[in-house]
């Protein structure tokens, strides 16, 4: 329905551009990472309610990482 959002199925950050081959072609359904380098065709694609909701799960799990 609504917009969704592409995130690197790497570092889960929604950075993803598409990707060029060394000739500069636009490489079809492939997806470049900004964030983390990644290049691939996988990606995950949520809507923009579900990412923030997906962020803050995140966040959460870091702060228990960093708590124990
Ligand atoms: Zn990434």
């Amino acid at each position: 329905m609504g917009k969704t959002i592409r995130i690197c199925p790497k570092c889960k950050k929604p950075s993803l551009k598409p990707a060029y081959n060394v000739s500069g072609w636009l490489a079809p359904d492939m997806f470049r990472c900004e964030e983390c380098g990644y290049i691939g065709n996988f990606y995950l694609e949520v809507e923009p309610e579900e990412y923030l909701k997906f962020q803050k799960y995140l966040r959460d799990k870091e702060e228990d990482e960093h708590s124990q």
